[in-house]
């Protein structure tokens, strides 16, 4: 039985985000690249989190928090209609903290690709 991948796309994780975790292919569509970063914060692996991220907005290290993330759902991917290498993508994430407590956050995160490559912004949570 082939392990689902965390960012339940519902394909396993061997042919969904495993290959870009570990940068053996590029993300190809923005929205791919926004769920290989949710299984990074899944598996607490920061080295794609910090290669995924625009220099310009690309902290120094990332301490991630202390939560168990329980779920994802990409509500929404949008297209810049002028520039085909600019996206957004909306989406909620379900956590549990360390105390058991459950939270959600959504947020709206910006994509940028630059030389082939699909890269992360920002975004605006809420
Ligand atoms: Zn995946």
């Amino acid at each position: 039985m082939a392990v689902a991948c965390p960012c339940g796309s519902g394909d396993p994780f061997a042919q969904c985000c495993r290959p870009v975790v570990r940068g053996e292919v590029e993300a190809a569509e923005a929205s791919a690249l926004m769920r290989s970063r949710y299984t990074a914060f899944v598996r607490r692996d920061v080295d794609h989190l910090l290669r995924t991220w625009h220099p310009s907005t690309r902290p120094r290290t990332l301490d991630l928090e202390p939560v168990q993330w329980r779920g994802l759902e990409v509500a929404d991917i949008t297209h810049d209609g002028s520039a085909a290498d600019r996206a957004t993508v909306t989406f909620t994430a379900h956590w549990v903290d360390d105390a058991g407590l459950p939270g959600t956050m959504r947020e709206t995160s910006r994509f940028v690709r630059e030389d082939g490559r699909w890269l992360y912004v920002d975004g605006d949570v809420g």
